[in-house]
């Protein structure tokens, strides 16, 4: 799946593997690492936190797999 590069917000953003497959967006900064913890598809901008924080975050919401 190509990941859309249409938007300027994202142009230096990645998404983290292991939490879009726990079920979250993971859209991630490449700058400082910063990662969202809001579940896939999620309406509004990105929550981002600290990468150790992403599944805690997640929990926070009950995301799941
Ligand atoms: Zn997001």
């Amino acid at each position: 799946m190509r990941v859309s590069n249409e938007r300027a917000e994202i142009h230096n953003a990645n998404v983290v593997t292991d939490v879009a497959e726990a079920g979250g967006c993971g859209l991630s900064n490449l700058q400082n690492g910063a990662t969202c913890g809001l579940p896939a598809h999620h309406d509004g901008p990105c929550d981002f936190v600290a990468p150790h924080d992403v599944f805690d975050a997640l929990a926070e919401r009950d995301v799941r797999p």
